[in-house]
């Protein structure tokens, strides 16, 4: 019977993967059943997937047959980050991450970005609230559509194409779902970033999709951008955006910008969402392994608690989501910081922290 249904419990699928992943996503685990044990609003049910580097080096590849099978099982998925020193970058790229985010049809990448109470920005006279973005990034096809090739390999006119792929309907189903996020955000204002002026195809069908979209938000308010005055716009006038959205080139190089700018790429997170909910969707910090720092115990898990907020959120626990976050900047402010952020406190101190925190939030 209904009635009798206790609290939810969601099914998360665990991929910590390499370098400083594991060490980010047990902390993330730690704050996550601390604070389901204390607010006994809902369950969480973890499991491990020992997807990574070392798999592939032993077996030729990061997921094993049917794996992707029983990840669309789960309610949600919590990645760690791909890459190993002996592994070339878009072999492990396209090995894990892309070979999950693609099948699911985790079409939209969300990206916000803000200035954590009690850190700073590398931007003089910037502080917490004067940068507040969420960027929405093509997560489907673009410049990362795989399209292209080489011929004569090794002679002087070997040649390479790096084909992009725009089409009307990814195009216009991302431009709608940042619309969508736009007119939930307080200042309903949308910048709609391309290079229409030098790439005259895509690009262009990017501006028009974008000017017939808008016809159906009337109260959000979209200007448009060109990347290169972007990154200008963005550490000039921080104040002036709000929703960003941009290919999958684009917008991957703006949220590293924007990460830095908000303080630190250890903080940011990332959510690869499929908005028509049919798959489980992917939430992950946007930092990668980082093997200069694995091992060490220094690795900032913010950047994963906060991914672990974005997952709550888009499970349908805002309450907890706020609150998560809430404590993250209440240790921030106490001056729990990890060396990224110019502290001196270890990933261990700052997860003990937050969970404390979490604790004595009820
Ligand atoms: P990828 O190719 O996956 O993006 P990368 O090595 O290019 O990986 P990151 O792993 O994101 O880039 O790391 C860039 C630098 O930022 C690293 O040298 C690391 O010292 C620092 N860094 C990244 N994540 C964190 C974190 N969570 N805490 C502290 N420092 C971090
Ligand atoms: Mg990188």
């Amino acid at each position: 019977s209904p009635h009798l249904t206790g609290p939810q419990t969601y099914s998360i699928a665990c991929i910590p993967a390499d370098g400083i992943g594991p060490e980010v996503i047990s902390a993330g685990v730690k704050v996550l059943q601390t604070l389901s044990d204390a607010s006994g609003a809902f369950g969480l049910d973890f499991k491990d997937y020992d997807w990574d580097s070392e798999r592939y080096k032993r077996t030729g590849k990061y997921i094993p047959d049917g794996g992707l099978e029983s990840l669309k099982k789960h309610d949600a998925i919590l990645f760690g980050a791909v890459g190993a020193p002996d592994v070339p970058d878009h072999i492990s790229l396209w090995g894990l991450r892309l070979a999950i985010c693609q099948p699911l049809q985790q079409y939209a990448n969300v990206r916000p970005t803000k200035i954590l109470r009690g850190t700073e920005s590398p931007l003089r006279k910037t502080t917490t609230g004067d940068l507040d973005w969420v960027i929405i990034r093509e997560n489907s096809e673009g410049e990362y559509a795989g399209q292209g090739g080489r011929s004569h390999r090794g002679c002087p006119w070997e040649t390479a194409t790096e084909v992009s792929i725009f089409t009307r309907h990814a195009v216009e189903r991302l431009i709608r779902f940042a619309f969508e996020t736009a007119q939930k955000r307080t200042k309903k204002h949308i910048t709609v970033v391309t290079k229409s002026n030098a790439q005259r195809n895509g690009m262009v069908m990017w501006d028009e999709i974008a000017a017939e979209v808008a016809q159906d938000f009337p109260n959000v308010q979209m200007d448009k951008m060109l990347v290169d005055a972007m990154t200008c716009r963005m550490v000039l006038q921080p104040q002036s955006l709000d929703t960003i959205v941009a290919t999958n080139l684009h917008a991957d190089i703006l949220s590293d910008l924007a990460a830095a700018l908000a303080g630190s790429i250890g903080i940011a997170p990332t959510s690869n969402l499929d908005p028509t909910r049919q798959h489980p969707s992917m939430f992950e910090p946007i930092h990668g392994s980082a093997f200069d720092i694995t091992g060490k115990g220094v690795a900032n898990p913010i950047g994963t608690f906060w991914t672990a907020a974005e997952m709550l959120r888009w499970l349908g626990e805002e309450d907890a989501a706020d609150r998560l976050l809430e404590c993250v900047e209440n240790v921030c402010g106490r001056g729990i910081l990890t060396r990224d952020l110019g502290g001196e406190a270890g990933t261990k101190e700052v997860t003990e922290a937050v969970c404390a925190e979490v604790r004595q939030s009820f």
